[in-house]
């Protein structure tokens, strides 16, 4: 029988695990992890994820910052934001939300986050650290995947791994934190020839392609493992992912849904590095 892999509910236990650990870092340290969520603009899915992770500080009891900054904001007055949270004690992990205007260059001010702070992992230095295999602040959307397999019991030591994408944030870093477990890895993107080919050689396969419907059953292995990390909208505005679910779901051995899969580990990810973050720049060890 299939099973659904539920990331709704791994990270719901997961946030609880670290609500706990941080009252008892209150109660032992009189601290709270501090996060700070820069939006910058109006998109209507931006302003929904900042919300829902502002929320979140909320309910496991951390502090947290909210800076609603115009769309047209100068790069030096983000910047000196940025420099001020940088050095300010009570925030452990700053967060700019992604993407930012067209008028600002992404990677400059990814740049000027102190990487001790880099919770998103998007830092070039955290991004170095997870190439040499000794980044502690890891991508957060990668991270949600590795605990995701890790917490629903599959193996990935000797899998062979298949990755659609090659994004900075998903591909990439994920490819990289699968080779630390030892799975072998391949990564396919738009100029990779025979990819239904490739595909169904997967024991775990990854789709980060954000198109809906791109993975046909015809490209997965029979009792394979799936996991959907797509966002896309179908033509009846539904959050779909990048699996062709129905077709796909009743000849593999495991399977994430979109919604309520891949999604929301990555904010548990975000919490669980803010608080991994507090706790380096604290130097306190648990
Ligand atoms: P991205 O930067 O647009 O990268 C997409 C990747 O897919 C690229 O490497 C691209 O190849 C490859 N690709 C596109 N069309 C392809 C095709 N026909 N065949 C093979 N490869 C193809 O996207 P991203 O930021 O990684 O995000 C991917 C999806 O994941 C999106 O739907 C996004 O919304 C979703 N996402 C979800 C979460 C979450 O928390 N659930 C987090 C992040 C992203 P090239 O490199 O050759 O162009």
């Amino acid at each position: 029988m299939t099973e659904i892999i539920n990331g709704k509910e791994i990270s719901k236990k997961i946030l609880y695990e670290i609500k706990v650990e941080a009252e008892q870092l209150y109660e032992k340290y009189e601290f709270k992890a501090g996060l700070a969520v820069v939006l910058i603009g109006n998109d209507p899915a931006s302003q929904i994820y900042v919300k829902n992770k502002r929320a979140t500080c909320e309910k496991i009891g951390f502090y947290s910052e909210a800076y609603d900054l115009s769309e047209e904001v100068k790069e030096n007055e983000l910047i000196k934001l940025l420099d001020e949270l940088n050095a300010e004690p009570s925030i452990h992990g700053i967060l700019v939300q992604l993407p930012l205007p067209k008028h600002l260059d992404e990677r400059k001010i990814l740049e000027y986050i102190n990487p001790q702070k880099d919770v998103d992992g998007f830092h070039p230095s955290t991004q170095a650290k997870l190439f040499l295999g000794t980044a502690k602040l890891e991508p957060c959307t990668p991270k949600g995947i590795i605990e995701l397999l890790k917490r629903s019991n599959i193996q990935i030591e000797g899998k062979h791994c298949v990755i659609l994408g090659r994004s900075n944030i998903v591909g990439k870093p994920l490819a990289l934190m699968l080779l630390k477990e030892n799975a072998t890895v391949t990564i396919c993107h738009s100029k990779t020839e025979n990819i239904a080919e490739i595909a169904r050689t997967a024991d775990i396969l990854i789709s980060a392609i954000g198109k809906a419907n791109f993975v046909t059953a015809d490209m997965v292995k029979e009792n394979a493992v799936v996991i959907d990390v797509g966002m896309n909208r179908s033509l009846d505005n539904k959050l779909v992912g990048d699996v062709d679910y129905q077709n796909v779901f009743p000849k593999v051995r495991a399977i994430t849904p979109v919604p309520g899969g891949v999604g929301p580990m990555t904010i548990a990810m975000l919490m669980k590095n803010t608080l991994e973050a507090a706790k380096l720049i604290k130097k306190i060890k648990t």
